[in-house]
């Protein structure tokens, strides 16, 4: 089942709040059920792997020490949609595409929100 969320993977969102406050990134991956998101490039941890998860099957990239550089899920409710017309976070309003499906609009100047969610 999937559930309904403002923001869609691939989304310019901008932080409203915690440490990333006023930054904006492109939504990287979407947790529905958790209500969670990560952000490209923001909220980045850094994650010591164990040596044996990892391998050397990753195409020998520079790993080096185990070391992971990796976004940390950030709330939904955190994440304000930016659109990309008005360049500044906007509502988003539930709308009706011309065939009928279910929408997502800016609610400042009514334009459509792409809808990337499905297939990935
Ligand atoms: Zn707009």
């Amino acid at each position: 089942m999937a559930l309904k969320t403002h923001v869609v993977k691939g989304d310019t969102v901008v932080i409203r709040r915690g440490k990333e406050k006023g930054k904006r990134g492109i939504v990287k991956a979407i947790f529905p059920h958790a209500g969670k998101a990560t952000v490209e490039g923001l909220n980045v941890v850094k994650r010591h792997t164990k040596q044996e998860a990892q391998q050397q099957n990753m195409g020998g990239s520079a790993q080096t020490g185990g070391i992971l550089e990796k976004e940390a899920p950030l709330p939904l409710s955190a994440l304000q949609y930016v659109c990309e017309k008005c360049k500044a976070p906007v509502r988003i309003r539930h709308g009706r595409a011309a065939d009928g499906s279910p929408q997502r609009v800016c609610a400042k100047c009514g334009e459509p929100a792409r809808e990337s969610a499905k297939g990935s």
